[in-house]
């Protein structure tokens, strides 16, 4: 078997990524000569003064290496030095992501969903996705994009979490439905207390709000709430920018605020846990723990200060206080169940819609407006403007997609940062606005043809083939 590494290159000037490519190479040399494995590198090298084409230098480099009959292929940044750890001896039945604990992020998963760095790919899946989508120039997310190729054409399917067990749900507007919550004496220990909340919800963002992108004039940020206490003092909420959040304070007013990934319209076990013994909290999704020390998503902090209490305000479910400010943001969307435990692991609260909602119309007991709570704390809810929605068909809960991955551990090589700095695009903001446009709001949302656009249609020229470090090949190709 025959490995080709495909590496987009192009020096600007200054020495910098020469220098990698010249570290990089005999680094590769030794590191897979020792494990026997044959290859020859495949630089795409960009021979014109265009925006930089890191999507079509690759795929250049692919098309040159199956010319020369490679079996498998690496897709490698000219910047990553794999460890010993790691294993490009083989393809995947999935493609595979193998540059996992980079030096740069203190050897973590910088995130989960991250794609980049170094893939491998046999040739029938890297033409089964049609490479990588060319209309990605300058800094970023083609490697997003290879991610969604990878989901779209089912290589990485989300395993089911769980069935919706409830026949009934109760459908949100996202204008005026809501549960207010007039706390008992042992649902007020929440926060302060020991506590678990887990609310089963499938949430949306209204048609006429935007998503939230990083780019230039399009980071309008909105949140919607899902349980809030207070106004958004204490809380989970949900926002436009496809995660979930959760926010408390200590009494010395630090905010401890936590969020997790997960893209709307898909039903969801959120769970808030607080163990104020170990003076922890953990933000769940579909009860997954995640320790990413770099990124964001890590699930369980360790907080310092004694929490704030809230005493005996109400608990509101799909609102903020309503009445606390004007033109405040509603849930969307659905709730299945919503659960909560006491530091004994007493069920404290318990609404399961199909029991909890007495009828569809609400009858002479319910008057349609109350929602029971199972648990035997009387912690009744009180519902406006309620709607319910019948399950005929089989719900479940799915984790979210992830890439299929191949851990090791990889050193940088340092250059200056082109990408985000403080959640701000730097370098070439308008296109890398276009980029996140492109991802985000077209290929995520379905709209790329994936069989039109990539490998297939590329428009380039290629000036020449050389041959570098005795056996390797630098295409040099222009757009
Ligand atoms: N690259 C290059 N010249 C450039 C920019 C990028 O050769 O001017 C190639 C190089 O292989 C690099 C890869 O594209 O490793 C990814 O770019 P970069 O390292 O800037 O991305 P990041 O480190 O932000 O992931
Ligand atoms: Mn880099």
């Amino acid at each position: 078997m025959k490995l080709g590494v495909c590496i987009p290159y192009r020096d600007n000037g200054d020495g910098v990524r020469k220098g990698h490519l010249d570290k990089l190479i005999p680094h590769l040399e030794k590191f897979l000569g020792e494990q026997g494995i044959d290859f020859t590198c495949y630089v795409g090298h960009q021979n014109d003064d265009g925006k930089f084409h890191r999507s079509g230098t690759k795929n250049i480099a692919y098309l040159e290496a199956k010319k020369d009959g490679c079996d498998y292929f690496a897709f490698h940044d000219v910047d990553m030095l794999p460890h010993d750890d790691c294993d490009y001896s083989h393809p995947g039945d999935t493609p595979k992501h193998i540059a996992t604990y980079l030096s740069q992020w203190g050897y973590t998963l910088r995130d989960t969903e991250y794609f980049g760095g170094v893939v491998i790919f046999t040739g029938e899946q890297f033409e089964n996705i049609n490479g990588y989508n060319t209309d990605y120039v300058g800094w970023g997310m083609e490697d997003d994009d290879l991610y969604w190729r990878c989901v779209e054409k089912g290589y990485f399917v989300q395993p089911t979490f769980q069935e919706i067990k409830q026949k009934m749900v109760l459908s949100l507007d996202g204008k005026s439905t809501h549960i207010k919550i007039n706390p008992s004496r042992e649902l007020r220990r929440i926060p302060t207390d020991s506590f678990r909340i887990d609310i089963i919800c499938k949430p949306e963002i209204p048609e006429h709000e935007p998503e939230h992108l990083i780019g230039k004039g399009n980071n309008r940020y909105y949140k919607y709430p899902i349980l809030s206490k207070i106004g958004y003092d204490f809380g989970i909420d949900y926002n436009n920018s496809n995660a979930f959040a959760t926010s408390m304070w200590d009494w010395k007013n630090n905010h401890i605020y936590r969020w997790r990934r997960r893209y709307q319209n898909n039903w969801t076990k959120v769970s808030l846990i607080h163990d104020k013994d170990k003076q922890t909290i953990s933000f769940q999704i579909n009860d997954e723990d995640l320790d990413e020390k770099f990124g964001i998503q890590q699930s369980t902090i360790q907080y310092k200060e004694r929490l704030k209490r809230y005493g005996n305000n109400p608990f509101w479910l799909g609102c903020n206080d309503p009445k606390a400010w004007e033109g405040q943001r509603f849930f969307k969307g659905e709730i299945a169940e919503v659960k909560m435990w006491n530091q004994y692991d007493d069920l404290i609260l318990h609404y399961d819609m199909t029991k909890s909602i007495c009828c569809d119309q609400g009858c002479r007991r319910c008057k349609g407006d109350i929602v029971k709570d199972l648990s035997e704390f009387g912690n009744h809810g009180l519902i406006e403007n309620r709607n319910i929605r019948f399950l005929y068909d089989k719900e479940v809960i799915k984790y979210n997609p992830e890439p299929h991955r191949r851990y090791g551990t990889m050193e940088c090589m340092y250059h200056d940062d082109e990408g985000i700095v403080n959640n701000q695009f730097q370098g070439d903001v308008e296109q890398t606005t276009k980029n996140e446009i492109l991802y985000r709001k077209k290929m995520q949302k379905g709209e790329v043809n994936i069989d039109t656009s990539g490998l297939n249609s590329m428009k380039y020229e290629i000036d020449s083939v050389d041959t570098i470090y005795n056996r390797h090949k630098l295409i040099n190709v222009r757009f």
